[in-house]
């Protein structure tokens, strides 16, 4: 399909720019769409599990809570596949294609918007500064234990909320199962189902995952220095990058999500655990899988590499305002604004269809108010119309029997 819009690659020059779906769907290897786990994924699935263990043994120590905690929940959701998916023996994909492993790295570094590096400058700078200033007072130790602390706050506040949200479900698990059973989701949630199991395994999904996805965030409190005196420089350089890294974030995220499902590696062992789960808020930390938000946090999300307290404030916005715009059962707290849904499609793809890729919003259609437009006046248009990146690349119909039926059981059970 001819993009629209579409404009020449200057030597590779802002290559991620041209909208171009050869630039955006480019594979090494084979494409393997894929949007569910089979029980012929069971030994992939294992060692995903088993290198979360590892990174959380390794990031926060081996007997740290948030590792002992995390090794809990893989245990459990390896428990909950064997129990939801069942077991097949099969070659691991990673031992009969390698090669793909190295692809998803290559994949993983050409990706990366200008602003990450530009934040892990900025990091690098003020660590060469202290080092050559050491008669300053810094106060290093001071920032690392206040960065340590918002770390835990963070987890803790959203682990919180999560667990309200938990018991909302726990007392409405019978509206769960009736609205589940309407969608595709009723391959999984049907009068048979334990829906109270599908309930906390959402909840443990959410767990591990933002365990997992703070590592990054941890590790460079540990082994970077933040300095006291510089903190309002570093400050207003880090949310004057941020805001430049948002205005090419769906970008970035269409090419990434696109690898999750269509790359048949990333979706075992990085994407897939965020569409194991049934559509609830319960699931959500920031778009990510497991291991997923640790490489992501790494290699293209420049939070981790800010000063602690940006570094709090924006992961706390995220991973709530994720947590809340991942609520696609309705009449279940935190409840979406029916508007929020008519122009929000992430939902359609939490209900089987594997667009869109991108954050799947649009603002610009036919029949919105202008006082709806003017609620979005300050978000970059990249964002509030990235379902148009979506249209141009790969077709999606914003107007699609999957957000139809939405939009029907949201109309009828979201009071
Ligand atoms: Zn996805
Ligand atoms: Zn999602």
């Amino acid at each position: 399909m001819e993009p629209t819009g579409a404009k020449p690659c200057k030597r590779g020059k802002d290559i991620m720019t041209s909208n171009d779906p050869a630039v955006f769907h480019k594979l090494y290897g084979p494409k393997k769409p894929r949007v569910i786990y089979y029980k012929r994924d069971f030994l992939d699935y294992t060692l995903m599990i088993a290198l979360s263990a590892l990174v959380l043994g390794l990031s926060y120590g081996p007997l740290h809570p948030a590792a002992i905690a995390g090794y809990v929940l893989c245990a459990f959701t390896l428990v909950m596949f064997v129990t939801r998916h069942g077991v097949e023996l099969t070659i691991p994909l990673i031992v009969r294609r390698p090669q793909d492993l190295l692809y998803m790295f290559v994949y993983k570094l050409l990706n990366p918007r200008p602003m990450y590096f530009v934040a892990l400058g900025v990091l690098l700078l003020e660590n060469v500064l202290i080092a050559y200033t050491p008669n300053l007072p810094h106060r290093v130790d001071l920032m690392r234990k206040i960065g340590m602390i918002l770390l835990f706050v963070h987890f803790f506040a959203i682990t919180v909320y999560r667990t309200v949200i938990l018991f909302h479900h726990l007392r409405k698990k019978e509206l769960v199962r009736e609205i589940l059973g309407q969608t595709a989701w009723k391959r999984v949630v049907n009068e048979k189902t334990n829906v109270t199991v599908e309930i906390f395994h959402a909840y443990a999904t959410g767990l591990l995952t933002h365990l997992v996805l703070l590592a990054p965030w941890f590790l460079v409190l540990r082994y970077a220095k933040f300095s006291l005196l510089f903190l309002p420089v570093v400050f207003a350089l880090n949310v004057f990058v941020h805001v430049k890294w948002l205005l090419k974030y769906n970008q970035w995220f269409y090419r990434d999500h696109w690898l999750g499902h269509n790359s048949e590696i990333e979706f075992l062992y990085l994407h897939g655990t965020h569409h194991d789960a049934i559509p609830s808020a319960l699931i959500a930390v920031a778009e990510n899988g497991f291991l997923e938000g640790f490489l992501r946090y790494l290699t293209a999300f420049p939070v981790a590499f800010y000063n602690p307290i940006v570094a709090f404030l924006i992961t706390t916005i995220d991973v709530k305002k994720d947590v809340e715009m991942h609520q696609y059962i309705p009449g279940i707290y935190p409840k979406i604004a029916m508007g929020m849904m008519e122009s929000l499609q992430h939902s359609t793809h939490h209900y089987g269809s594997i667009e869109p890729y991108g954050v799947g919003v649009k603002i610009d259609r036919p029949g919105v108010s202008e006082a709806f437009k003017k609620a979005f006046a300050r978000i970059p248009e990249g964002l509030k119309n990235s379902g148009k990146l979506d249209e141009e690349l790969n077709g999606f119909k914003w107007d699609n029997p999957t957000h139809r039926l939405i939009l029907t059981l949201f109309r009828k059970y979201h009071v």
